[in-house]
């Protein structure tokens, strides 16, 4: 508990001031979806055949996992989009992190794969 609370405190320095009331460790072992060999090459991008119809949320094509940081880099790549149809360029997505590890080496190895 004490390193989650550091870990926050780094962001919202006043919650090292805080007194921490109650607090219950949840772990829920499937809460994000775990993809098979194949999964990100049928994730769509946000922008569709459709005319002013756009894809937003966890599972579209955002280059990271599906998670709540997928599902915001999948809204600010749709509002791009939008935008760009609007003849505003803006860059509104942080990049995506570069892969570390063996999965990175394994990636800049076989590049395009996934
Ligand atoms: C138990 C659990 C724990 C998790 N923990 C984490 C975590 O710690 N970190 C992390 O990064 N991710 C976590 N996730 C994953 C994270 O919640 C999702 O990646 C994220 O919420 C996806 O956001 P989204 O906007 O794509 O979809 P959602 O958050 O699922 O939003 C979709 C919304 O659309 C609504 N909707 C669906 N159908 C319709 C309809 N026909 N009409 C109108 N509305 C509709 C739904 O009610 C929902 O509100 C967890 C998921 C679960 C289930």
């Amino acid at each position: 508990m004490a390193r989650t609370l550091k870990e926050i405190a780094d962001f919202t320095p006043e919650v090292a001031a805080a007194q921490l009331r109650h607090a219950r460790v949840h772990r829920v072992p499937m809460a994000v979806a775990a993809p098979v060999p194949g999964t990100e090459r049928r994730r769509l991008p946000q922008r569709t055949t459709v005319p002013g119809l756009w894809l937003a949320g966890d599972w579209t094509r955002t280059g990271l996992p599906c998670s709540m940081e997928s599902a915001t880099r999948a809204g600010l790549l749709a509002a791009e989009g939008v935008l760009a149809d609007r003849g505003t360029a803006a860059r509104l997505a942080l990049p995506v992190p570069e892969t570390a590890g063996l999965i990175g080496l394994l990636r800049r190895r076989r590049p395009g794969r996934d």
